[in-house]
Parts: C-alpha cells; structure tokens; sequence
C-alpha cells in the first residue's frame, strides 16, 4: 500500500499485489471532510501524544446513516469498541440501546442515562454474579449459548428473555471469532426449549458474522444459520421474536469496503427470503461502524533508524500494541495514516511501537510507505481509530500510560470534554 498525502488516499497492495487503488475514497462512509475537522481540533487542542481525538458529530452521522437504512430495526451499541462514557451519552441521547459484556459495561451505561430495557447482555460468558448484578439493576435480555450458561441465568435472573447464539462462518472478516462463540442451530433450538422449561422466555437467535466484515453475503449465510433454528417446528414458536444481526459492520480502513446500503440490501433480502411476511423484530449489534471513523489517533514519531544491513527504516511511534494499537497484531487492521510530511517523497517503512517488547511492532509486511524526511518529533495520525483503540490500552505496561480520549462535537465549536 502506498499511502498519498493530504488526501487519505491510498492504493493498497495487501495481499500480494492486487491493487486495490483509491476506490476506498468512493466508499460512502469514507469522508475526508470527517478527519479533516478532527485534524483541525487535534493542530489546535495539540493534546499530549499518543491520544485519540473522537469527533460525536460522526457517531452522530453513522447511527443516522443506519438508522435511516434500517428504520425498523434495534440498534444495540456494542460498548466494547469505544467505551468512553461521552460517547455512550451521546447514543443514549440518540436512542440507542446497548450491547454490553459486563456489569462494568452495564453499570457504564446506566450512569450516563440508559434505561436498563435497553441494555442487552450480549456476552455468553458471564458468572453467575455478574448475572444477578444485572438482573439486579433490571436488565432482562441475555445471551446465552450453552446449557451451563443457561441454567446460571435460570437460576440468577429468573424470569429473563433470552436469545441463542448461534455459530457461523466468519470468512470475509479481519478479525474472525474463531469458534469461541455459538452453536449449531440444533442446539440453539435445543436450548431455547430447555429455556422455557426453566421459566425463561425464548426471546430469538443472534450471530455475529466476525468483526470488520467486508463481504456482504456474510449477513445470508448469518441469517439462514438464524432461520434454520426459528423456523424449525421444534422450537417454541410463541416465544421466538428476534433475530439479532451482530455486529461487523466496517470502517475504513485501507481496504476498500462495499457500502452500508449494500450490506443493508443483503440483510432485507435475506430477511424477506427467510421469514417472508412473518418478520422477527430485528436488532443490530454495530460497534466499529459507529465509531471507528470518529477517531483519529495521533502520535508522535519517536524515532527513525535506517538499517545499516539493508532491511530497510524503521520508525517507533509513541503509540503501540499495549496503549492502542492492539488490532494491529497480525496486521490484520491496516490503519490510514497521515503525516506532519505528507507531500514528501514516499520510502518503505516497519512502523513500530515504543515498548521493550519484540511483539510491539505495528507493520512490517503491508508494504506501508512514508516520507523519507519522517524524524523524531514528526507527528502520525492513524485515520479511523475511534473503535477497539483505547479500550484495548494495557493500564500502563513499561510505564506507558494508557491511551487517552478527547471528545469533542464539530458541530459545536466548543469541546465538551
Ligand atoms: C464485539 C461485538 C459486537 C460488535 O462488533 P463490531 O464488529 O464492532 O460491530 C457485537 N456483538 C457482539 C456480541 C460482540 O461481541
């Protein structure tokens, strides 16, 4: 990938070649615009580095775009991708509901104004107290994909809705889940019987197609694994409500990504093929999508060291894999980057982190170039950093604080943090 200045272009040659060139910039949810205005207050704020600047007014816009896509369906903010409690106050204010995995996260979402009917517990591994804890505070929908699992909701939270994970293929994701969550629609109609006999309401069936997802089709292949449990006459039809979509919507990143309506195209089209007129209300788990385009972090070249044995220069940045960078472990997320020297001629690069620990280096096969006249004190932005950035930050590994988070609206002009 080469990455050209000014205007978060780039052409991308991940993958051995193919090139992918600025198509990226044709994708509706890539604005220039967007990053722009978070540059302007981050040249102005001039904050300590490494530190994530995320503009509301994009989260804002992202929740519209999807809302107005999908008017009928439950937007659930998956907390985890960006945390930060302005944020989550902002989607309150918008309506969302929330997708949390913990009572911190419950907790999180209630302080800043959430009613507890529009928390949903989406994470299928819980202790028995957690569960109790949100049970307590009055959330009644919970995840679940196993029989253990269940009967501790049975027993903590009686009375609950609950709806059941099923597994699907993630090909097409950047980061995959693996086969850590979910089961087979069998057993998901299994469970959902075995939760009505605990006293449970059956409420539906979710997946979660991987995150960052750039093919489209995922969403069929999700549906139908959904279908193939709620419709199957064994399941107890009075209680089974609700599809839940996941999340894996994208941002931008440096591969090109098909458009929110394309992905939405696909998700009605399955929807009416699977279920015709007898349609499960619908909810929607995003949270790259809201976030990760309202982020910009910004760092600061440490240093550059050319290799005298011909590998080629290498430059540490104050932001790594323990304060933010997280996602870049396998190079799996490919971050656009804009430089204090864009407009210089362009060289390859190893892009690396500022830890004592071999494994903090960012980039070294996604063929990144920078310019040549890159040197300490030189500041980088990582474009579309708002999601999985600083709640992923180590406390304070090798004494590195952990990433910092400055909100502000570009639709006002005063910050609010
Ligand atoms: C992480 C997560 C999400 C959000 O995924 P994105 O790819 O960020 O949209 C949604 N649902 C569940 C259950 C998750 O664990």
């Amino acid at each position: 990938m080469t990455y050209l200045s000014g205007s978060d272009a780039v052409t991308d040659r991940h993958g051995g070649g193919a090139i992918l060139d600025t198509t990226v910039n044709r994708a509706p949810s890539v604005s220039g615009e967007e990053s722009e205005r978070i540059r302007r207050f981050l040249d102005h704020e001039r904050p300590a580095t490494p530190c994530l600047a995320v503009d509301l007014a994009v989260v804002r816009d992202r929740y519209s775009r999807l809302r107005a896509e999908l008017p009928e369906a439950r937007i659930c903010y998956a907390v985890k991708a960006n945390p930060d409690p302005r944020v989550v106050a902002e989607l309150v204010r918008l309506g969302a509901s929330f997708d949390v995995a913990s009572p911190g996260e419950i907790e999180l979402c209630l302080r800043q104004g959430a009613p507890a009917g529009r928390i949903s517990y989406g994470n299928t591994i819980k202790k028995p107290g957690d569960i109790a804890r949100a049970h307590q505070w009055g959330v009644g929908l919970f995840a679940t994909d196993s029989t253990a699992d269940l009967e501790n909701i049975a027993a903590a939270a009686p009375g609950a809705a609950v709806f059941c994970r099923v597994a699907v293929d993630n090909t097409g994701s950047r980061t995959p889940f693996g086969r850590k969550f979910g089961c087979t629609p069998a057993d998901a109609v299994r469970l959902l019987r075995y939760a009505r006999d605990l006293g449970l309401v059956p409420h539906g069936v979710s997946f979660h197609i991987g995150s960052q997802q750039l093919a489209a089709e995922a969403w069929e292949h999700g549906i139908a694994a959904a279908a193939e449990a709620m419709c199957d006459p064994a399941v107890p039809a009075d209680g089974v409500r609700m599809i839940n979509l996941g999340g894996g919507l994208p941002a931008t990143y440096t591969q090109p990504t098909p458009g929110l309506h394309e992905y939405t195209e696909v998700i009605e089209d399955a929807l009416r093929r699977h279920f015709g007129d007898r349609r499960p209300e619908v909810l929607l788990e995003p949270g790259r999508y809201l976030v990760g385009d309202a982020g910009v972090l910004r760092s600061e070249v440490v240093l550059v060291s050319a290799d005298s044995a011909g590998e080629g220069r290498w430059v540490y940045l104050d932001a790594g894999r323990y304060n933010g960078l997280a996602e870049t472990e396998g190079e799996a997320i490919t971050y656009r980057l804009r430089t204090s020297r864009d407009g210089d001629p362009l060289g390859p690069v190893v892009l690396a982190g500022p830890t004592c620990d071999g494994d903090d280096v960012l980039y070294q096969r996604s063929g990144y170039e920078l310019p040549t006249t890159l040197r300490g004190g030189d500041t980088i932005d990582l474009l579309s950093a708002g999601a999985y950035t600083a709640s992923y930050s180590s406390v304070c590994f090798n004494g590195f604080e952990p990433l910092s988070t400055r909100c502000f609206d570009s639709a006002e002009t005063t910050e609010r943090a």
